[in-house]
């Protein structure tokens, strides 16, 4: 008998990870795959943060960390949240974490009990149901419609809360669908939530800077909940960060020490190297950011322009992050030039992997499966070469 307990039995794997898998399999076999399966700003991280984490080492900064952090980030932290955001947090209220990945399990595992409802604005980055699953929670989807570039509404929230829906998450800007929720939305579901005391909500704002329509609204920012509002963030978007491994959450003081608690069990402070290049990174301002979203923005509208003429692809244009989730069931019941039958998002996906050499990721792991993810962080000349020959073959059904 597999000695694996049933919690890991009952867990998905990353589909991104796995499609990143099959894709570096390809490559090592010599095909010139191009990979848009994984979400990873292609920028190198700024020099003035690498030249901190450098001064650091020299500094024999080398020791644990408290768990929250180091005091300066924590307060540096609350400094970007009153100069970006509005919001007024100390730093007894941020929690600093190895990602905005640990950030979100630390909230759920602090906040949700066995049965717990876990309302999940759909489509959803993959990790929100596993880590609903792992804390014994039910997730339950909410779907935006494509009309409404899948946003959900104020009233399908109304409708979906019971006496057992403890939280709500979502992320704004959305992987994977580009979706950014306006002050007036934002408003809508906070007065939803104001109604329903025993809700709470955990905003993922990971992709706050690489936003094409300006303003950046956090649900926190509405007083009448925002005691309920969790706010996670990180570095790893918006600064080209991801390998270092540096996150946080903003939240009520009581909710702030539960997740410590948890993370001081399971992983510890995050590297003290990081911790000082993260410090660097805030003190630097977004003006980095500010550079890569100008590319980010660029190559969003290069490949909005090819796909616009590719036929049965319904794309809403994103207002954030770097995604394209282009609608594609029109593919569905076609067949391949092999004979195949084209089933689904995934055998649609699978078929692009191994004919245009694109990976990409179906839209199933998000909680749409008639759509397909692409992202668009790659240079702009692949961007143009992936999608002519996305179309080539998809001519070809
Ligand atoms: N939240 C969303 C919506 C993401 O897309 C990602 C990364 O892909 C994360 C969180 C995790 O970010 P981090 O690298 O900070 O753990």
């Amino acid at each position: 008998a597999s000695p694996l307990s049933d919690r890991l039995k009952a867990m998905n794997e990353s589909a991104t990870i796995a499609m990143a898998k099959k894709c570096r399999e390809l490559i090592a076999k010599g095909f010139d795959v191009i990979n848009l399966s994984f979400g990873e700003p292609d920028f190198q991280t700024p020099q003035y943060i690498k030249d901190a984490a450098k001064q650091a080492l020299d500094d024999g900064f080398t020791f644990y960390t408290p768990v929250p952090g180091i005091p300066e980030l924590r307060q540096a932290i609350c400094d970007k949240f009153k100069r970006d955001n509005e919001l007024e947090y100390l730093p007894n209220q941020i929690v600093v974490s190895t990602g905005a990945k640990q950030s979100l399990a630390n909230a759920v595992l602090s906040l949700v009990n066995p049965g717990d409802e876990v309302i999940v604005f759909s489509p959803y980055w993959v990790s929100y149901e596993e880590m609903v699953k792992l804390a014994e929670g039910t997730s339950v989807p909410l779907v935006g419609t494509l009309e409404n570039e899948y946003k959900v509404t104020a009233a399908q929230l109304e409708a979906a809360i019971t006496e057992r829906t403890k939280l709500i998450m979502y992320s704004s800007p959305c992987n994977p669908t580009g979706a950014v929720f306006n002050r007036q939305e934002l408003g809508e579901i906070a007065a939803v939530m104001a109604r329903h005391p025993h809700v709470y909500a955990l905003a993922d704002e990971i992709y706050e800077y690489i936003n094409f329509v300006g303003e950046h609204v956090s649900l926190a920012q509405f007083p009448e909940v925002s005691e309920r509002v969790i706010t996670v963030n990180g570095f790893s978007k918006g600064y080209a960060m991801t390998g270092w491994r540096l996150g946080y959450l903003a939240a009520r003081p009581d909710i702030a020490s539960a997740c410590e608690k948890i993370q001081s069990q399971i992983t510890s402070g995050t590297c003290s190297i990081t911790q000082r290049a993260g410090l660097a990174a805030l003190r630097g301002g977004r003006a980095s950011a500010d550079e890569m979203v100008e590319a980010y923005r660029r190559r969003r509208d290069l490949v909005l322009d090819i796909v616009k003429d590719i036929p049965g692809f319904k794309t809403p244009t994103p207002s954030g992050a770097f995604y394209i989730f282009p609608e594609v069931s029109a593919y569905f019941g076609r067949t391949a030039p092999d004979g195949s039958t084209i089933h689904n998002s995934l055998d649609l996906s699978m078929y692009l992997l191994n004919d245009a050499l694109v990976s990409a990721v179906s839209g199933d792991a998000f909680g749409a499966p008639e759509c397909i993810r692409f992202s668009t962080a790659a240079a702009d000349d692949k961007l143009v070469e992936a999608f002519r020959r996305v179309k080539a073959s998809l001519a070809k059904l």
